[in-house]
């Protein structure tokens, strides 16, 4: 039973989170679990194929829907190739018909990655690979906990170079700790002769409670790492970022970098907040409902596929965000991106439930801030400049408040009660 009523959704990306991991990287706050049975792995993916069902025999789900399907974690290919063959071959009995869909990807470990399993996703039409490779430094890899080294790594690429026809992103990490410009620009030099379509960036971040916080805090003296300072982090990213964009990869998202035409359409999708489903272990969901949007998150894995209770017997977590509050998600996504946010979507989504003109209260808004970096990417788009973005927090704390301050001004306590969640119809009010 879906405990929720929705419309069927014409066009769905679909997230499907696969929680395992065989062990625990040093700076990972993701939801995942190390230490499963192979009967927890089966019963759990069984468990994501009667999920879909539930929804498709409610009507919500169908393969035509499909726009995107992303396989992340965890650490999917954790899953032997012959179990992920009778996964996806399970999945898409569920979802049978014909789909027409804009990417199908999966994130790959370097230490996972075979021919047994590349034929097992070719055999299913997964068109693009994300491979977790971080950095080259095999010492790097071993600070941050991770399975892989450097020349497990270079196998993993040649295997991949000869045996998989599609597309290929590559994820690095920048500023970890001892980590230096120059070495930065060594592990991009070494990806590059490998040509992938594709490029995530990030900045590791020290998330609280993982073991990397600890090993920082204890410092060199005691067994630990010196942190990283604000200015080495910046140096760090900024010298990869620069080098990506001098070799042609277009900087389209704060932290993705592609080859004309290869940006990833499932996360484009997410950045808009468009109907997103998913599936599995502590998998959310953010659709829309006739009243407005929500958000749903499946639980942790012992809630979800316990031995002893029937399928899908859990509760999701149910939020019902107001118009106001999936303003703010959308603005935090959306200005990632070079396009920035599209007055298409707000004034379809958000101008159907709140009743207001949505497109120009954000115009509006812009114009007083007088904050410079803003532009518009086309005429309908608003978007940060390259090197705003990097300081996106900053112009989003002051767009925030020029929206509130115009949305009292204008009186409109009516408004305000629409947009922070009151009553709604269907009338458009103009904000100027
Ligand atoms: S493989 Fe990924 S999800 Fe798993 S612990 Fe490492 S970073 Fe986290």
């Amino acid at each position: 039973m879906v405990d929720l009523e929705f419309p069927y959704h014409p066009e769905i990306a679909l997230y499907i989170h696969i929680p395992f991991c065989t062990s625990r990287c040093r700076y990972c706050n993701f939801y995942f679990e190390t230490g499963w049975s192979p009967r927890v792995m089966e019963r759990t993916l069984d468990g994501i194929v009667h999920e879909a069902r539930s929804y498709v025999e409610n009507g919500l789900l169908d393969a035509t829907s499909l726009r995107t399907i992303y396989l992340g974690g965890g650490t999917p290919s954790t899953i032997p190739p012959a179990l992920f063959d009778r996964f996806l071959t399970n999945l898409f009995q569920v979802l049978s018909g014909p789909r027409s869909l804009e990417e199908f990807c999966i994130e790959v470990n370097p230490e996972s990655v075979t021919t047994e399993l590349l034929e097992v996703l070719s055999s299913h039409d997964v068109d693009r690979i994300s491979l977790g490779i971080q950095t080259f430094d095999t010492d790097f890899l071993h600070l941050l906990g991770r399975r892989a080294t450097g020349s497990i790594i270079d196998t993993s690429l040649e295997t991949l170079a000869t045996h998989w026809p599609g597309e290929l992103n590559l994820d690095f990490i920048t500023g970890i700790p001892g980590q230096t410009p120059t070495q930065v620009i060594k592990d991009l030099r070494r990806a590059l002769t490998w040509n992938p379509q594709h490029f995530s960036l990030y900045s590791l971040t020290v998330e609280e409670k993982t073991p990397l916080e600890q090993l920082t805090r204890l410092g060199p003296t005691h067994g630990g790492v010196n942190p990283v300072s604000q200015g080495m982090y910046e140096d760090d990213w900024l010298t990869g970022r620069d080098f990506l964009k001098s070799r042609g990869y277009d900087h389209y998202e704060i932290s993705n970098f592609a080859r004309p035409g290869m940006e990833s359409a499932h996360n484009r999708r997410y950045w808009n907040l468009r109907p997103y489903l998913g599936l599995g272990p502590g998998a959310v969901s953010t659709l829309w409902t006739h009243q407005g949007p929500v958000r749903l998150t499946n639980p942790s894995i012992f809630a979800y596929s316990p031995p002893s209770k029937p399928w899908n017997s859990y509760q999701r977590t149910i939020e019902n965000p107001s118009p106001r509050e999936w303003l703010s998600d959308l603005l935090l996504t959306s200005t990632r991106t070079r396009e920035g946010i599209g007055q298409s979507i707000v004034d379809s989504d958000l101008a159907r439930v709140s009743g207001l003109d949505p497109w120009s209260l954000i115009t509006l808004a812009i114009q007083e801030t007088l904050d410079p970096g803003w532009t518009q990417s086309a005429p309908d788009f608003w978007a940060l400049e390259d090197d705003s973005r990097m300081i996106q927090d900053n112009y989003l704390v002051s767009l925030e408040l020029a929206i509130d301050k115009i949305v009292q001004r204008t009186n409109t306590e009516l408004a305000y009660q629409r947009l922070t969640g009151g009553e709604s119809d269907r009338k458009l009010k103009s904000i100027r």
